[in-house]
């Protein structure tokens, strides 16, 4: 079977220190756990930051400079940066929401559909979004991460390949989990799985007590794998992760125990078909 890429999520935009203390905050502390993630087995990291001092959502494009060059200072890791947006204000949103593709990174997530969120918050996504967003990354050379968070974004998605608005492979994310996108099961994972185009690349992640099988049942299906904070704060029940590398450590052995080895990250561009300098 294919190498396995993982990508850690080191931050996301909803765990807080309160839920575990080792949630990194400022760009150094988000670009070490990448870092160890990394030296753990990690070919990827998806990024998020915060406010340094509050720890809230933040956009700024000076916090994500900060932790790609940290990165990048000390590893050829994948860095695939956010386009969620969050505590963005002001005229033109998805513009601002295309910020992160100046730093050149090797991925950006893309969110094609929209989602009721359990915190009341509604995560929008509509259709002249989705198309832009994946024009303006084909046109600077960063592979979108598509996420899926339920059966219409896929559907939503594969009308875009046609369309050929996404270089090839298409990669997606199947989101599982997430209040209120599809269930984090077994059954949800393999609904999902069987819609994707012929032809792409996937992943899946999970959230809380959902995570660890739907990794493992993705191991297994030739899918891709991500952990990290910004899916589970807790590596067991009542035990907090003391680093995102936890979760890689454990990934790691789970794939070799299941004959599936870790890709490098010159492997995960390869089977990515992202070409470093574009
Ligand atoms: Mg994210």
């Amino acid at each position: 079977m294919e190498k396995l890429i993982i990508t850690a999520a080191v931050v996301g935009a909803a765990p807080t220190r309160e839920q575990n203390p080792n949630v990194p905050y400022t760009p150094a502390e988000i670009a070490a756990e990448a870092l160890q993630s990394w030296r753990a087995g990690a070919a990827a990291a998806h990024i998020h930051v915060r406010d340094p001092e509050t720890g809230q959502p933040a956009f700024e494009r000076h916090l994500f400079a900060e932790v790609v060059e940290r990165i990048r200072a000390e590893s050829d890791m994948l860095i695939n940066l956010t386009t969620s947006g969050f505590n963005i204000q002001g005229p033109d949103i998805d513009g601002q929401r295309l910020m992160p593709l100046d730093l050149r990174p090797d991925l950006c997530s893309l969110d094609v559909g929209s989602l009721n969120f359990r915190s009341g918050r509604v995560f929008i996504n509509p259709e002249a979004w989705a198309d832009r967003a994946a024009r303006e990354m084909r046109q600077a050379g960063v592979k979108p991460e598509i996420e899926a968070f339920d059966l219409g974004h896929i559907r939503q998605a594969k009308e875009m390949v046609k369309r050929e608005l996404f270089a090839p492979p298409p990669f997606f994310q199947l989101c599982l989990g997430v209040p209120w996108g599809a269930e984090g099961t077994l059954d949800a994972l393999l609904d999902m799985k069987r819609r994707l185009p012929s032809d792409c690349q996937w992943a899946a992640m999970a959230v809380g007590p959902t995570q660890l099988p739907v990794n493992t049942a993705t191991i297994l299906l030739g899918g891709h794998v991500r952990v990290g904070f910004e899916d589970n704060v807790y590596l067991s029940r009542g035990v907090p992760a003391t680093c995102n590398a936890d979760f890689v450590e454990r990934i790691v052995g789970l794939a070799r125990v299941l004959q599936r080895e870790p890709a490098s990250c010159a492997e995960a561009r390869q089977i990515l078909g992202i070409h470093q300098g574009m």
